[in-house]
């Protein structure tokens, strides 16, 4: 299959898709926003699906803005906190299904650490105190472990330390904790950047340790649980996808069955699309310059209501 461009097909086969399904899952970054701004199109877009009569969420792997400030910059989109699922609820939601009682050190932003501390779980913090660079600064520092810690959780951070990435191998190696991880970004586009994600702290413990993680977010398999205890049971063929990400947004929706849109707005490039070179599976069902065209779809349909 080669995936088409939605602009493309028919009037006919664009209403057909639109009629495919009831609730859409999207992604925020890269699709609905930059970081910076709203992204061209997206508040179109998704004002047009509400009209449409489709239940929305938007399913992020971002969890270093708080959930506050998070609504106030898609005010304008009418973003609920219900229709909100990113790391942190999944995370808590793992923990509380564990029955959680012990310690969880977590690489992460503060707004992550807050919102597992607000849920209830005991977060070791440490202080971004440099090691020692000479051999008893760095036994020290491996020395240092809390016995505690059951849980360690590796998620986006831009104050990452060589201490926190080999107490997490430590954690795991000598306390058994559990390795659990948020975002599994490899990249952020953040402006006209590609910043360093946090799947590759996370890859680094894992081949120290050679334990999987457990990943709880886009694509991991106990994302999709989240989804349903968060949404309810759903049809998963009823279900539209749109995310700009192959590695995070197209594979998680591919293995949860959903139908699969990616707009050009965030990672991925038409280059990317027409010269695809990922497991054929994952492919979009379609491809978008962004979300304006949901409004476009929306102003035709009505314009033929009316004439009817
Ligand atoms: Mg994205």
């Amino acid at each position: 299959m080669v995936t088409k461009k939605f602009s493309d097909v028919s009037i006919d086969e664009q209403l057909a898709f639109i009629e495919s399904f009831d609730t859409v899952m999207c992604d925020v970054d890269g699709v609905i926003w930059d970081m910076v701004k709203l992204i061209d199109g997206s508040t179109e877009g998704i004002n047009a699906l509400r009209s449409l009569g489709k239940k929305l969420y938007f399913v992020t792997n971002n969890s270093t803005s708080h959930i506050d400030l998070f609504l106030e910059r898609l005010k304008v989109i009418g973003v609920k906190k219900e229709e909100v699922i990113r790391p942190g609820n999944s995370l808590i939601w793992y923990l509380k299904k564990m029955n959680f009682q012990k310690e969880v050190y977590v690489i992460g932003f503060e707004t992550l650490k807050d919102e597992l501390r607000k849920a209830g779980f005991k977060v070791v913090s440490d202080e971004l105190v440099p090691i020692d660079e000479t051999v008893a600064g760095v036994a020290e520092m491996i020395k240092n472990i809390n016995p505690n810690v059951s849980a360690i959780v590796v998620d986006m951070s831009v104050n990452l330390t060589y201490n926190q990435l080999q107490k997490c191998v430590e954690y795991i190696k000598r306390n058994n904790a559990q390795f659990l991880t948020g975002s599994w970004d490899d990249l952020i586009p953040f402006l006209n950047f590609k910043l360093i994600g946090p799947a590759l702290f996370s890859k680094i413990i894992q081949q120290v340790t050679q334990v999987n993680p457990k990943i709880l977010s886009k694509p991991g398999k106990e994302f999709q649980e989240v989804l349903e205890d968060n949404i309810g049971p759903y049809d998963p063929k009823r279900v539209l996808f749109i995310g700009d990400s192959i590695h995070t947004d197209m594979v998680f929706a591919t293995n949860c069955g959903f139908q699969k849109l990616l707009p050009l707005t965030g990672l991925t490039s038409e280059e990317d699309i027409k010269n695809w070179k990922w497991e054929k599976k994952i492919e979009p069902d379609y491809y978008v310059d962004n979300l304006k065209i949901f409004s476009e779809i929306l102003h035709f349909s009505e314009k033929r209501n009316n004439k009817l």
